[in-house]
């Protein structure tokens, strides 16, 4: 290095403290994570929220008028066909410390180009009845669509997908669906079940919430390919994880973005997606899935959409010995809010 950028490094840097940040960018993530003092925030410390948002209580009847995203809980795993336990989900998400508040890649701090808070979970008005629960899903999600605040719900089993749709169809009329899971969740009434976790996008269709046409389900493999012929005859474009290999994440993207164009956009993210490898943590777990990687760059690719909602499901935090599972479910809830904070962001 030659002198002069030494000594310019040197009077610049050689005594500035941790939270001195000259990129505009960056000063605004120090300004989050440093206090007053200097001391940056311990990211393990005080009641968890998601990503350290503000908590707007609703059981307190707090305003959120002006809200532009809320996050909400949603602890309910009655619909699960095998191991339950994504009903601790939302918690366990919650309690991820290292998450955001920056996103490298998108280059944006969500709280920071909107409105966003957790919002904490929905009511429910009992434990054991499966229906009454998806009620009150629908119920509670139009709360926020109606008041024109994008959702961005924690699951939870995948059966929380369909009356979130009801909510935000209502507002914006059938969306596009980007799907990311093991499974089509196409399946039909099982055991006397019509609101099981193995078919929500099922109602979703045959209620005209969804646009099958610029809808795409990615990372499908496993034995029960035989129930999802319903997504196959409405037209959803179906990626096997086979078929993503080959493929890979650019002509996947290309196709998505093609198919969705400027149609609102809901993300909905089964953590089953994902190799076991990567998460064990679920209910049904599939081997020969996506990598984190993959999917993040696969949610990455719809950056600049117009993505009014999202979900992520099916964490089930004790079969996640290693806590990895709630680890990545957290990020790619992460980047979904991201991909619908850029909205704001651009349209501004
Ligand atoms: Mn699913
Ligand atoms: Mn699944």
């Amino acid at each position: 290095m030659d002198e002069i950028k030494l000594k310019a490094l040197q009077d610049k840097y050689g005594n500035a403290t941790g939270d001195v940040v000259f990129d505009p960018t960056f000063k605004v993530v120090a300004e989050k994570l440093f206090k007053e003092d200097g001391n940056r925030t311990l990211p393990y410390s005080g009641i968890p929220t998601f990503m350290d948002l503000p908590h707007m209580d609703m059981e307190r009847g707090e305003d959120f008028a002006g809200l532009d995203i809320a996050v909400v809980g949603v602890p309910m795993d009655l619909g699960v066909t095998n191991r339950p336990g994504a009903r601790f989900g939302p918690r366990a998400v919650r309690g991820i410390e290292r998450v955001g508040p920056y996103n490298h890649a998108l280059k944006i701090i969500p709280d920071a180009a909107c409105k966003i808070a957790d919002v904490g979970d929905v009511p429910f008005r009992s434990r054991f009845n499966l229906e009454h629960c998806i009620e009150d899903i629908e119920a509670h999600f139009r709360k926020f669509t109606e008041a024109g605040a994008r959702t961005l719900a924690i699951g939870g089993d995948h059966s929380i997908s369909h009356p979130i749709l009801r909510a935000i169809a209502a507002q914006h009329g059938p969306v596009a669906l980007f799907h990311i899971d093991a499974h089509c969740d196409t399946a039909g009434e099982t055991d006397g079940a019509k609101f099981h976790h193995g078919g929500p996008f099922r109602h979703a269709i045959l209620e005209g919430l969804i646009d099958p046409d610029r809808s795409m389900q990615i990372g499908i493999r496993g034995s029960a390919e035989f129930l999802w012929e319903l997504s196959y005859e409405a037209g959803m474009t179906v990626i096997h994880a086979e078929e993503f290999e080959e493929r890979g994440v650019p002509s996947v993207v290309e196709q998505a973005r093609a198919l969705i164009g400027d149609v609102p956009i809901y993300v909905t993210f089964d953590v089953d997606g994902l190799d076991p490898a990567f998460a064990p943590g679920t209910g049904t777990p599939e081997i020969g899935g996506l990598t984190p990687r993959e999917a993040q760059a696969l949610l990455r690719g719809l950056a600049g959409l117009n993505v009014i909602g999202g979900d992520m499901v099916e964490v089930a935090p004790q079969y996640d010995a290693t806590t990895n599972t709630v680890q990545v479910g957290a990020q790619m809830a992460f980047e979904i809010l991201c991909l619908m904070a850029l909205q704001f962001e651009t349209g501004d």
